[in-house]
């Protein structure tokens, strides 16, 4: 079983779209295994995203980040990293296919209300940096109606 991290940007939950993500993943049969709202500071932000610190919208993009509390979570399943991606639209929301949460939420790439990772690898890494506390094992009971 893989794990993702997906976030909820400051203008999702502005918005009021939290309960509309959290059900999308749930439907689709995907594990709830770690999730806290908070207003990390700005050097955590950094962190999370310094692999994009070099491009030209870095600035703009952490202070959207943190102009205002994130949802993190960790959500569990089979090919949950790719599976999230598609699930979220692509980065920018003119390309992100209707039935996409981007294709159905949003408009512009700066405002783009979600985040997913993008390998299994900075899944791993964002996990570890976002909830160091840890995540929930738990048995779902609905698992076997999942997973054959
Ligand atoms: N972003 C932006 N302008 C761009 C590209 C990206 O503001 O031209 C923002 C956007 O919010 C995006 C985030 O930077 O979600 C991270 O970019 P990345 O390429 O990692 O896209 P993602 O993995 O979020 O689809
Ligand atoms: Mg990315």
């Amino acid at each position: 079983m893989e794990r993702t991290y997906i976030m909820i940007k400051p203008d999702g939950v502005q918005r009021g779209l939290i309960g509309e993500i959290v059900k999308r993943f749930e439907q689709k049969g995907y594990k709830l295994v770690a999730m806290k709202l908070w207003s990390p500071p700005r050097e955590f932000m950094e962190k999370h995203y310094a692999d994009l610190s070099s491009k030209g919208f870095f600035a703009g993009l952490i202070n959207y980040m943190v102009s205002g509390p994130v949802v993190s979570m960790v959500w569990e399943g089979a090919n949950a990293v790719l599976e999230g991606r598609k699930m979220l639209g692509a980065t920018k929301p003119s390309d992100s296919a209707m039935g996409t949460i981007r294709g159905d939420f949003c408009v512009e790439v700066g405002r783009n209300i979600c985040h997913g990772s993008d390998s299994v690898e900075s899944a791993n890494a964002e996990i570890e940096l976002w909830f160091p506390e840890g995540i929930s094992e738990w048995e779902s009971c609905e698992s076997t109606w999942i997973y054959e």
